[in-house]
């Protein structure tokens, strides 16, 4: 999983006193679950099900742990409606006061089927991740999570379903899922496990378009796209080939694909949550409505569906064990996310480059500002990296603000700074012999052609490490997670083959990042972060502007005399340059306003990286693709 922009702009045991009941399920009589989406844009989804029982005490789940969310945000709060009956009479039910996504009942002997009826709210706010906001007046993403129950008893993966799903008239649909059936508005999916339906989201829309990306293959590459207007889903022909490049790239880089088929489910919606959420066979890919049409929005996505693509390798086939958990109730351990989302966050990036979706010098533009940004974070002087994964489950909903100071889920950003390090060692090594492509061949490896799970802990990445190359990897490892105030940042840039360099030209693709969220970050100078309107998001801990007293959700009102704004404030630290004039901000602090004395003089800074001859271009060479007539066409 991953949110839209990079940082920079900004076990429990169920306890409960009833036996658990045998339940009356078998492979031959799945769970019916249908589902009417033909209200959506109403934002109300009905859910039936029909749930094969035996008599006596039973208990259902609603999910709770999301698979690739790493965290318990199962949107229980939007359930409504929910009803049970068993032989034409209502069932009573109560929750559980510890376990609240438990519900208990008591089916009455002879009944032996349960019929359970629900309401999932579409009402959430638009952020967050598959809890927000999922429907508009044209579109809907379907996670099946949400409008389901399951009993207590089984592990999810041997609980079968045999899901269906009305849409509103005339809408289409995409989705993993096999079909069995379909009429008109109405589709019925073949009988699949638990784990593979919830792992199978359907988007559906009025505005709706498929591309296949590798026509005539097996597998299959399908871009499913449903966008809030016709007007969106004018995917360019580059972009079109970029992706095509993407799955080349991808398969050049593992050898093998765990999957039958894939779909890459792009949702186009500026009303809709915007993150990535990985399946094995397909990836839920939100992001802002004009993301194929408009030349920044498109910079600003790039990387999003290479992320959620090496996630099908890299979390769903190969996962930490503390993330297999059998059902969706047992807490996962997140000590491992920065294999799990940092070596994906690295090998998405190393795809994005080599697929042309981002070009060399966008690509080196923005790496320059995720190193110029963990270069300087206090909070790496107090939180190791490792406890930023154990954290994970709290970290995800921490908000921008002191976020340098408390750090948020640096295992995405600083892991991929943690993985070129590896990969770059393993070059140094091996004088060139070997890479994090022999690592990845070995790793994410296997027979492939469908889905499959392998677990792994700490001790296998090691091993598989120095299976490609012996070196003291733990000990490489464990310095860089345990440790605090590492030079993570600093020696993946120096052994890249170039140097990070600060000067006054704009660093492109992080002014196209800040236009898009409208928002300024002033935190490599003055020292904090704020809306376009003054707003202050994060201030750096220690910085100028800290030290001037200045705190999140203050708002800037006047710098240096003049109405706050991006340019007034880049204009005051420009005059600040050589002289010892402090720069003045009239700040709000709730209803009350004073003056702030800023003193800093260091000039506006922006970060890129240049060629250290004295070194090999290992960067250049990561981010070359493997396959030829690949992304040069485009560059
Ligand atoms: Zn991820």
């Amino acid at each position: 999983m991953r949110g839209m922009i990079r940082s920079i702009v900004m076990a429990v045991a169920l306890v409960c006193g009833c036996v658990s009941v045998a339940m009356g399920q078998s492979a031959a009589t799945p769970i019916r679950l249908s589902v009417d989406a033909s209200q959506a844009p109403q934002k109300i989804l009905h859910a039936h099900m029909e749930i094969p029982v035996s008599g006596g005490p039973l208990t259902l789940y609603y999910p709770e742990w999301i698979p690739g969310e790493h965290m318990p945000d199962g949107p229980i709060i939007q359930v409504a409606g929910m009803k049970f009956s068993g032989g034409g009479k209502t069932i009573a039910w109560r929750r559980d006061l510890v376990e609240m996504f438990s519900i208990h009942m008591d089916v009455p002997a002879g009944v032996t089927t349960l019929v359970a009826d629900l309401d999932f709210l579409l009402s959430g706010p638009a952020s967050g991740f598959s809890a927000g906001a999922s429907a508009t007046a044209s579109l809907d993403v379907l996670s099946w999570n949400q409008v389901l129950l399951y009993p207590k008893g089984l592990p999810a993966k041997d609980i079968n379903f045999a899901p269906s799903l009305r849409l509103p008239a005339d809408w289409k649909f995409g989705t993993a899922l096999p079909i069995a059936k379909q009429d008109g508005a109405a589709i019925e999916f073949a009988p699949v496990a638990l784990t593979t339906l919830v792992d199978s989201p359907v988007i559906s829309g009025r505005y709706y378009r498929a591309i296949q990306l590798t026509p005539g293959q097996n597998p299959s590459h399908e871009i499913d796209i449903a966008a809030d207007s016709a007007a969106a889903l004018a995917m360019t022909p580059d972009t079109q080939l970029q992706l095509r490049n993407l799955v080349t790239e991808a398969y050049a880089l593992f050898g093998v694909r765990h999957y039958r088929d894939y779909h890459f489910l792009l949702t186009l919606s500026d009303d809709v949550a915007h993150f990535g959420l990985e399946h094995h066979e397909s990836s839920d890919d939100r992001t802002a409505e004009r993301s194929l049409i408009d030349d920044a929005e498109r910079i600003g996505f790039a990387t999003l569906l290479p992320h959620e693509y090496v996630h099908s390798w890299n979390g769903k086939y190969r996962r930490p064990v503390g993330l297999a958990t059998p059902n969706y109730q047992e807490p996962m351990k997140d000590d491992l996310l920065w294999v799990y989302e940092g070596l994906t966050e690295y090998l998405g990036e190393v795809l994005t480059a080599r697929s042309g979706l981002q070009t060399p010098e966008q690509w080196r533009e923005d790496f320059a500002g995720l190193v110029a940004q963990y270069e300087n974070r206090p909070g790496r002087d107090w939180r190791p990296l490792q406890d930023t994964a154990d954290a994970a489950p709290f970290l995800y909903d921490a908000t921008n603000e002191w976020s340098n100071w408390r750090r948020g889920t640096d295992f995405y950003e600083e892991g991929e700074l943690l993985w070129l390090d590896v990969d770059e060692t393993l070059r140094t090594i091996t004088k060139d012999k070997k890479s994090i492509e022999d690592f990845c061949r070995a790793f994410h490896g296997g027979s492939g052609a469908q889905p499959e799970l392998k677990t792994y802990t700490f001790e296998d990445v090691v091993a598989t490490l120095n299976s490609v190359a012996p070196y003291d990897w733990a000990g490489f490892l464990r310095a860089r997670l345990d440790g605090v105030a590492t030079k993570t940042p600093n020696e993946a840039v120096e052994k890249s083959g170039w140097k990070l360099v600060y000067n006054e030209q704009p660093n492109t693709v992080l002014e196209i990042q800040e236009e898009l969220a409208r928002h300024a970050s002033f935190s490599l100078t003055v020292g904090f972060s704020a809306s376009d309107e003054g707003t202050v998001a994060d201030v750096i801990h220690g910085g100028p502007a800290y030290n001037a007293g200045i705190g999140p959700g203050m708002k800037i009102v006047a710098v240096n005399g003049a109405q706050f704004s991006p340019d007034a404030m880049r204009d005051a630290i420009l005059a600040a340059k050589n002289t010892t004039e402090p720069i003045q901000l009239i700040v709000a602090n709730g209803a009350q306003f004073r003056t702030y004395l800023v003193d800093y003089h260091g000039g506006l800074r922006y970060p890129h990286i240049e060629r250290n001859d004295s070194r090999p271009d290992y960067l250049g060479e990561i981010t070359r693709a493997l396959v030829q007539s690949a992304a040069g066409a485009t560059d």
